[in-house]
């Protein structure tokens, strides 16, 4: 039995999984989002629809030696630091004594490279725990809101992405999860550069509409999107902790699209939403690797490249080496696509 039909068995799960009470939400925020705190269904760190499909015999397997997966991301939403935040943070760093930093700081006041191109440190760091993951880039227009870089300027670090086997997808701006037009002309201009079809797409701001984003993505070619997650919550937004091929309830169709659900997102995490001491944000973030691997279920980890600095480093890397002790299959988004493609290509 395919899962949508074992799913619609329950229609509460069933209503769950298909977001049905985002067709007509009583609130969007300001950026157009369905926010956690508007969501009748108080259990979103439970993936109950997937452990209702596994409670089912529901089938799942990864590549052997393996159990559950993490899907590793990272959104590109800025490269340059502003030079007045890096003056800031070096005084800040002076300010605790740590002059080592603050000196490295001071040093990239004045040079002309980007500081937040750490991507080679982070393929390194991510290549230490055999793990591979996905950078999503911008390709915006200057007009655009949000334009924080020309794509073109990184056409040496997208090369070198590639080559080592990572993988470089679309960060859709703001317009792209509701305009096709606009998400196409991104899609184009990325590809311009990594001179292959882009497969994998996240929404900047997790911006997303049910079910149009899906349909939108769909006809832009892509072959997954891992954008539906809450921003303001870190969990299971739809009960899933599974990729899926996603259900459209006004044409009564599912679609032709692999969703990866995001998980955790560093900002979740943080000041900008759930306010989470250290500790906790840890316990929070055990806890939903631990309800994943018992799931045999994907975890998708968003982590800026802004944030892959310092304490935040040291947090990602204990994820990694947490993950790694439980034999986690950790990879890209487009791995974790084509995989659950093969394996359900029915369903
Ligand atoms: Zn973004």
């Amino acid at each position: 039995m395919g899962m949508h039909e074992l799913l619609q068995k329950d229609p509460e799960i069933w209503d769950l999984f298909c977001r049905k009470e985002e067709y007509e939400p009583s609130i969007r925020d300001k950026y157009n989002r369905f926010p956690y705190y508007a969501s009748t269904s108080r259990t979103v760190f439970a993936p109950r629809a997937s452990e209702y499909l596994m409670n089912n015999g529901y089938p799942v397997h990864f590549p052997e030696g393996t159990s559950f997966a993490v899907c590793l991301t990272h959104d590109i939403d800025r490269v340059y630091a502003p030079a007045l935040q890096k003056s800031v943070d070096s005084l800040k760093h002076a300010a605790h004594g740590r002059f080592k930093e603050s000196a490295a700081s001071i040093r990239q006041v004045f040079s002309k490279k980007h500081p937040y191109t750490n991507f080679e440190d982070i393929m390194n760091l991510e290549e230490r725990y055999n793990a591979r993951s996905s950078f999503y880039f911008l390709a915006l227009d200057p007009a655009d809101e949000d334009y924080e870089y020309p794509v073109d300027d990184l056409c040496q670090e997208i090369g070198s992405l590639q080559d080592r086997g990572w993988e470089v997808g679309l960060h859709g701006g703001h317009q792209g999860y509701h305009d096709l037009t606009k998400l196409k002309d991104e899609k184009r201009k990325l590809e311009r550069i990594t001179n292959k079809p882009v497969t994998g797409c996240r929404n900047h701001y997790l911006n997303f509409i049910v079910p149009d984003t899906w349909e939108v993505m769909k006809n832009a070619g892509f072959a997954y999107d891992c954008s539906l997650g809450y921003a303001d919550c870190a969990g299971f937004r739809n009960g899933m902790c599974h990729p899926f091929r996603p259900f459209n309830l006004q044409t009564g169709r599912s679609i032709d699209i692999i969703e990866i659900p995001q998980i955790i997102m560093d900002d979740s995490l943080s000041d900008l939403y759930m306010r989470l001491d250290p500790g906790t944000a840890w316990e929070i973030t055990r806890r939903l690797i631990d309800t994943v691997a018992a799931c045999q279920g994907v975890i998708t980890l968003l982590w800026h490249n802004t944030t892959l600095f310092g304490e935040q480093l040291a947090f990602y890397e204990k994820i990694l080496h947490y993950c790694a002790g439980k034999q986690a299959w950790m990879t890209s988004g487009e791995q974790i696509s084509a995989w659950w493609k093969q394996q359900h290509a029915s369903d």
